[in-house]
C-alpha cells in the first residue's frame, strides 16, 4: 500500500498548471488518478491553500475529494479571514482530516497567537498539522518563517498533536531531525524534494539530498511513526519521487513504513 501524503489539486492555478506543464504532467482529476494507478498508489492527502498563487479553498477541495474516496482531504486557514467556525465545523464531520499551515508564505511563523486556536481544535478532533518548512517555491516566500526549529515550541506545548515537517525542511534537513528525535509527535514528510528539471547539476543535488536525508535517518534512529511519503504533485513528479526513495537504501519494512503504514496510521487513511 502506497500513500502520497502531499499533492496539490488547485487545477485553476496558473502558477501550477505552469509548473505541471514543465514536469510533463497533466494536471487534471482524471490526471491524478491516472497517475495514482501508474504509480500503484492507494491514497493521496490533498491540501487546501490560501496562498494567492495556488489558491483552493476547504469547501472547493472537499467538493473535489468527494468524487473518489482515494482522497483525503486536508484543510488550511484563511490569513485574512480565519476560517475557524468553517474548519471546525468541517473537522468535526470528518470532512478534512488535518490541517496544513504554510509557514514561509504567510506574513507570520508558526507561532502567530492566533494560530493557538487551530491547533487547540487539531488536538480536539484528533487531527494532525502540516507545517510548510524549508524553501519555498516563490521568492516571495519568507524563510525566517519557514524554519522548523519555530515548531518546537508547538510541539512541546501540543503533546497530544501530532505535527508533520513538510520537505523534511530542506535545506534544513539535520534541524528537522532533531525535532523529529526530540518529540515523539513530530514526523516529516518527503515531499517537494525533487525538484527541477534535469539540468547537469541534477545528479549532484540528488545525491547530496540522499546523503543528507540518510544522515537524518541515522541521527532519528528509526523510520516508524516518523517518515512518511509524498511527491507534492504537480511540483514534482510521483515517479521519480518514488524513485528517490527506492534509493535511500532502507529496508523491505522500513519502506513499507514510510510508503504507506505511517502515513495510513497518522490520517486514518
Ligand atoms: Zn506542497
Amino acid at each position: 500500500m502506497i500513500i502520497d501524503s502531499h499533492v496539490h489539486v488547485c487545477f485553476n492555478s496558473k502558477l501550477f498548471r505552469k509548473i505541471a506543464k514543465d514536469n510533463d504532467i497533466e494536471f487534471s482529476f482524471d490526471g491524478l488518478t491516472k497517475e495514482m494507478e501508474d504509480n500503484g498508489i492507494s491514497k493521496v492527502v490533498a491540501l487546501a491553500s490560501y496562498i494567492s498563487g495556488f489558491e483552493i479553498t476547504n469547501e472547493h477541495l472537499i467538493k473535489i475529494a468527494s468524487r473518489d474516496d482515494r482522497i483525503f482531504p486536508v484543510g488550511s486557514i484563511d490569513p485574512d479571514s480565519k476560517n475557524l467556525n468553517s474548519l471546525e465545523e468541517h473537522l468535526k464531520k470528518k470532512h478534512l482530516r488535518g490541517v496544513k499551515i504554510y509557514s514561509g508564505y504567510m506574513q507570520y511563523g508558526p507561532n502567530e497567537p492566533f494560530l493557538e486556536a487551530v491547533y487547540e481544535l487539531c488536538e480536539r478532533y484528533g487531527v494532525p498539522v502540516l507545517f510548510h518548512t524549508g524553501d519555498t517555491l516563490t521568492s516571495s516566500g519568507k524563510l525566517k518563517h519557514a524554519l522548523p526549529i519555530l515548531i518546537d515550541e508547538i510541539a512541546t506545548d501540543h503533546r497530544r498533536m501530532k505535527i508533520v515537517l513538510c520537505h523534511f525542511g530542506n535545506p534544513w534537513i539535520m534541524d528537522a531531525a532533531e525535532l523529529l528525535y526530540k518529540n515523539p509527535n513530530v514526523l516529516a514528510d518527503l515531499s517537494g524534494l525533487v525538484v527541477g528539471n534535469d539540468t547537469r547539476y541534477t545528479p549532484k543535488y540528488i545525491k547530496s539530498l540522499r546523503d543528507s536525508i540518510k544522515q537524518a535517518i541515522a541521527f532519528i534512529g528509526k523510520v516508524e511513526g516518523k517518515i512518511i511519503f509524498g511527491s507534492d504533485w504537480p511540483v514534482c513528479r510521483i515517479d521519480k519521487s518514488l524513485e528517490f526513495i527506492r534509493s535511500l537504501g532502507i529496508d523491505r519494512k522500513e519502506e513499507e513504513l514510510v510508503l504507506g503504514i505511517n502515513a495510513q496510521k497518522l490520517f486514518g487513511a
